[in-house]
């Protein structure tokens, strides 16, 4: 299990394998445009990005490589239940998937079916720990799109308004909690709000993937209280790419600029800065409270097998993170 320290925050990588459609074409060969240098390495890994075009490649240093072969379980095995047990005593932590549009973020944490995500398997994980002792389990999930915050337990997905305490802290004044007491009371809850997300903001196609997803997990027991956070970020774009314009050209500004707050974070974090940026994004003000300090976090790059230029894209802002 990995070791996640405090305030450090670890970075790692998931490649996902072909889809049919990717296979399909006859331009692609099944060749991932990313592979592991050095996979026998303990402690970090390099990662090689090629891509089969031309001879443009990049090598990074992340902390851990999940290939296409790897399934949501080892994640969560090696990595991310290891922020579980801090919960429980009064810590908070945050795990992120980030990556571009259809790289397998929400694959990875919501999981499918057949293959449930970090968030179940979590969830499962925390309910059987709690048997033992007298916990209460609450859960909050809302959404960040363009700087404001939706309550997606409440009907019609109300907007919450983020306002500072005396602390200077952000706190989303009266976004609703429900109690949960078991994973069918969880899915039944996080069900509907998953399915409000994908009817909110009419008019606006496919929000979803321009938002970030925040699922917040309070675990207490008197007044020991711990909070995980686990995210599934907003689609990070290359506007370059996208051509994108009018509202969507505001939104990919909003998305990548609370992304790159995020990484300014997390890399002021890891190299132990006096003055963590958290006041440049709506984002990172929500979270400050479960980023650094004595909380841990887990950062998962998604990639897709086939684009190099979303995987540099992706790569070296979650290796410049840590
Ligand atoms: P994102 O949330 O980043 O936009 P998705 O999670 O929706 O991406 O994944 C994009 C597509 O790839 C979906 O069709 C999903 O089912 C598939 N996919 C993603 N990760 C995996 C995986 N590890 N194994 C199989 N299929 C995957
Ligand atoms: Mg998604």
């Amino acid at each position: 299990m990995a070791n996640l320290s405090s305030s450090r925050v670890r970075v790692v990588l998931r490649v996902r394998p072909f889809l049919t459609s990717e296979i399909d074409s006859e331009e692609t060969k099944q060749i991932p445009c990313i592979t592991v240098l050095d996979p026998q390495s303990s402690g970090e890994v390099t990662v090689h990005l090629k891509d089969q075009w031309t001879s443009r490649n990049e090598c990074y240093k992340l902390d851990s490589f999940f290939g296409q072969e790897d399934r949501v379980a080892q994640i969560f095995d090696k990595e991310a239940s290891a922020v579980i047990p801090g919960i429980f005593q009064g810590l908070n932590a945050t795990v992120f998937a980030y990556g571009a549009t259809g790289s397998g973020k929400t694959y990875t944490m919501q999981g499918t079916e057949n293959e449930p995500g970090l968030i179940p398997l979590t969830m499962s994980t925390i309910f059987n720990l709690r048997e033992t002792t007298q916990y209460s389990v609450d859960i909050a999930y809302y959404e960040v799109y363009m700087d404001r915050c939706y309550d997606l337990l409440e009907p019609k997905a109300k907007e919450v308004i983020a306002m500072d305490d005396k602390e200077g802290r952000v706190q989303l004044k009266g976004l609703s909690w429900a109690s949960v007491n078991s994973m069918d009371e969880f899915t039944e809850v996080y069900s509907a709000g998953v399915q409000r997300r994908k009817v909110a903001h009419t008019g606006l196609n496919d929000v979803s993937s321009r938002s970030h997803a925040v699922l917040s997990v309070a675990v207490t027991s008197g007044n020991v209280k711990g909070k995980l956070n686990l995210i599934d970020l907003a689609g990070n774009e290359d506007n370059r790419k996208t051509g994108n314009d009018g509202i969507r050209l505001q939104e990919s500004a909003k998305i990548n600029q609370s992304l790159f707050a995020l990484s300014n974070v997390i890399y002021a974090l890891n190299n132990n800065e006096l003055r963590i940026p958290y006041r440049e994004s709506k984002l990172t003000r929500i979270l400050q409270d479960s980023l650094g300090g004595t909380s841990q976090a887990l950062m998962i790059a998604c990639l897709n097998p086939v684009s190099y230029q979303e995987a540099v894209h992706t790569v070296s802002l979650a290796a410049r993170s840590r």
